[in-house]
């Protein structure tokens, strides 16, 4: 066979095969109508455990109106990044409102949360420098410690004495260095040791990163995220969160002082190379922070029927790590065990993913169960139930 009846992209089929072999195929869905509480997927109405939107923002009017207002009145697409003619006035009244909101002097506003993590990671740090980083960050922060060109340290999930060891070994052999961490871990649904961090940071003289990304607007008295929960906040030097999870938006942020924003301004590539995004995003943004900042009921009952559900789960004997949040794992291990499971809870009307290598360690397959608001005590007691019979 001579090599022009290959196509050069053949072994993406060989590769494909292999994945759908080991229990990793992926399948895109298309979800029909509104993410709520409620979804209807392929069809069929199904109890929606797999979203995000913890505080039930994301297809509430007033967010609707406020973008469809922002539409009229500024148009739909923003034409340029923000340094060139791309942001808009709904975008500087965010930027306003979320500095406000974090109680930091300054905020800077990316067209996502992973363009803000791999933006100011690599703004940060660069050749000479060393960015240590939890195992078990976001893809984002680990792309944008990749980017920067700086040394990275990997250091085992929330362990603070082999960071110590880290910053010890790197004295003296890089000009900064920068920890960056999960607030919140996105798989696990645990809380990253803030407190240990910024004592570890302070005594190495090293910048501290914390990603709020599924914190903001659930945690703390007002809703700024784990480390306002911790009482840690002025010892964070960037703090970055998105607008697409708790404030049912789509979009990043980074807030902090007058000056790593003005340096964000200038060497975030993310921001300076991109166009900005639409300015009835960013309005519905500001919609969305007033709703976290007036009606706190939402975070708190999301906390206490999460707690709720973890107890119910631990009594039965699941996995449920080390869970501390509306984020809870039922850890089974193997893949094709966690999509059986995903299975059958989907057979009884209950959509709740199976999360798989690479978005969890080998050995960590599990279903990813995700709390909003919108889930009243009668559907979690149905999970619950449905979840026993499971276990048998
Ligand atoms: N950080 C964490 C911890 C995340 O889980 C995610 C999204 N899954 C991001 C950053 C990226 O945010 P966005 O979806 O807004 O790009």
């Amino acid at each position: 066979m001579n090599d022009y009846t290959n196509h050069p992209l053949d072994w993406i089929d060989r590769e494909l095969a292999a994945l759908e072999q080991s229990g990793l195929g992926r399948r895109l869905v298309a979800r029909q109508g509104p993410q709520a509480a409620r979804v209807v997927i392929d069809g069929r109405e199904l109890v929606n455990f797999g979203s995000n939107d913890y505080l039930a923002l994301a297809a509430d009017p007033r967010l609707a109106t406020a973008a469809a207002e922002a539409a009229a009145r500024e148009g739909w697409g923003s034409g340029a990044s923000p340094l060139v003619s791309g942001r808009s006035t709904s975008h500087e009244r965010l930027e306003r409102r979320l500095a406000v909101f974090e109680g930091t002097e300054a905020a800077l506003v990316f067209s996502s949360g992973f363009a803000a993590n791999t933006g100011a990671i690599a703004a940060l740090v660069g050749p000479g420098d060393a960015v240590f980083t939890d195992r078990k960050n976001h893809a984002s922060l680990l792309d944008g410690c990749r980017l920067s060109r700086a040394d990275v340290r990997v250091y085992p999930h929330a362990d603070c004495r082999r960071l110590a060891e880290l910053l010890e070994r790197s004295a003296g052999k890089h000009r900064r260095r920068l920890i960056v961490t999960d607030s919140l871990f996105s798989m696990d649904g645990d809380l990253a040791p803030l407190d240990g961090l910024a004592d570890l940071a302070e005594r190495h003289d090293a910048m501290l990163m914390v990603d709020e990304a599924h914190a903001t607007g659930v945690f703390g008295p007002s809703g700024r995220g784990v480390a306002e929960h911790l009482g840690v906040e002025d010892r964070v030097h960037v703090r970055m969160g998105t607008l697409s999870k708790a404030l049912g938006c789509v979009g990043g942020f980074v807030a902090g002082s007058r000056r790593l924003i003005a340096w964000l301004v200038h060497r975030a590539r993310p921001y300076v190379f991109s166009t900005a995004g639409p300015a009835a995003s960013a309005a519905a943004a500001v919609a969305a922070l007033d709703i976290v900042r007036h009606e706190p009921h939402r975070r708190e009952g999301l906390l206490a029927h999460a707690r709720h559900l973890r107890e119910g789960l631990l009594e039965q004997g699941w996995n449920v790590g080390r869970s501390a949040s509306q984020i809870i794992p039922v850890v089974v291990g193997r893949p094709d065990r966690a999509v059986a499971l995903a299975a059958a809870l989907r057979q009884q009307g209950l959509f709740v993913p199976a999360i798989r290598p690479p978005t969890v360690p080998q050995g960590e397959s599990c279903l990813r169960i995700s709390l909003t608001c919108g889930h009243g005590a009668e559907i979690i007691a149905g999970l619950t139930e449905h979840l026993r019979a499971l276990r048998g």
